[in-house]
């Protein structure tokens, strides 16, 4: 006997919903999962009618779900919203640009114009040319601060009110866990806001409508609309801590299915005692970005880069911001220290 649908009681159950184990069919699914990520935007108040939004497109199924989802729901609901695509060529061959082809045709399906900035336009280096400087262990350190300032960059030349991300459920969980791990208390308050307003000078909104949908029922939802998407891993090596917390995380949820929900419930209710000290934030003395110290965190990569030091910008080396910054020349010692490639 074939399962019906607990929904409509009327069509054959095609899936087993991961989030609350309903047996649904196609039509119930979507229409389930479109009204979470409408109900989500409208309790917190993601956007304002007629704001230009810039949708961070990569290719994968996250983002390509929330470019589907957003242009629905921007329909059915008439939020008034002017939505664009916005994506990060990081110059990684054989991945990046492979998956920036699937961002094409999606601008054509659904008719929306896109701008792509890249790493080797913004900074002069390519993913690729920092992995053969800096090996395979912190290229991910550089390719996610400088991805955060690309989108930034990206979003103020496209004049966008607001940046959506495609961070999911499972992406928050693990942010939470790694912080705790870290013991990151700043990066640990701010992980499972679900947006952030502008926190300085070039930096725009961002906000992540799929805060609370699954990674399961993303994948589900993308296979059964058969949405065109990009899946495969980048070749260098994904950030291995957050691989760790990955592997933890989906053991428990095979034991609790609820888990990934109730860490963003502590994360999200999670204070921080008074007296502790968080990052003062300031800007970059250099280029004017949000930074905490004089100079940001991408100038200083950038600047490792440049003058072949890159440890420069991997841990803690204030102190020499300001030697940078004057352009004094470093010790025999530091420039030694810095300079391991590979670290
Ligand atoms: Fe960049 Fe690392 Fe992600 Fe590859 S896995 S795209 S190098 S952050
Ligand atoms: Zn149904
Ligand atoms: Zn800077």
């Amino acid at each position: 006997m074939p399962v019906l649908c607990s929904s409509c009681g009327d069509k054959r159950a095609v899936l087993k919903r991961p989030k609350t184990g309903h047996s649904l069919c196609k039509a119930c699914f979507f229409w389930a999962f479109e009204e979470e990520v409408h109900q989500t935007i409208v309790t917190a108040n993601l956007f304002k009618h007629g704001e230009i939004v810039g949708i961070a497109a990569s290719g994968g199924k996250d983002s390509t779900v929330l470019a589907h989802v957003m242009k629905l729901l921007n329909e059915r609901f008439n939020y008034g919203l002017e939505l664009m695509l916005l994506s990060v060529d990081e110059g990684i061959s054989g991945y990046r640009d492979d998956s920036l082809e699937t961002v094409k045709r999606n601008q054509e399906q659904y008719e929306l114009p896109l701008k792509i900035v890249s790493y080797e336009e913004l900074y002069g280096w390519t993913m690729d040319a920092i992995v053969k400087q800096v090996g395979r262990k912190n290229n991910c350190t550089f390719c996610g601060v400088f991805r955060r300032q690309a989108l930034d960059r990206g979003a103020l030349m496209l004049k966008v009110d607001k940046i959506c991300t495609g961070h999911n459920a499972d992406d928050i969980a693990e942010t939470v866990v790694m912080n705790v791990l870290r013991g990151d208390i700043a990066r640990l308050r701010r992980c499972t806001a679900i947006s952030t307003s502008s926190e300085g000078e070039g930096v725009v909104p961002r906000c992540k409508p799929l805060k609370y949908a699954y990674e399961k029922e993303i994948v589900l939802y993308a296979y059964f609309k058969k949405l065109d998407y990009f899946s495969t891993e980048c070749i260098y090596s994904p950030n291995a801590y957050r691989g760790h917390a990955r592997t933890f995380l989906k053991d428990l949820e095979s034991v609790r299915p609820s888990s990934i929900m109730d860490i963003i419930h502590s994360g999200e209710n999670l204070s921080v005692r008074d007296g502790v000290k968080m990052p003062l934030q300031g800007t970059c003395k250099r280029c004017g970005y949000i930074s905490s110290q004089s100079l940001c965190k991408s100038c200083v990569l950038l600047e490792g880069l440049n003058r072949g030091l890159p440890k420069l910008g991997i841990g803690k080396h204030h102190r020499l911001h300001d030697k940078i910054l004057t352009q004094q020349p470093l010790t025999e010692k530091e420039e030694r220290k810095l300079k391991a490639v590979h670290f």
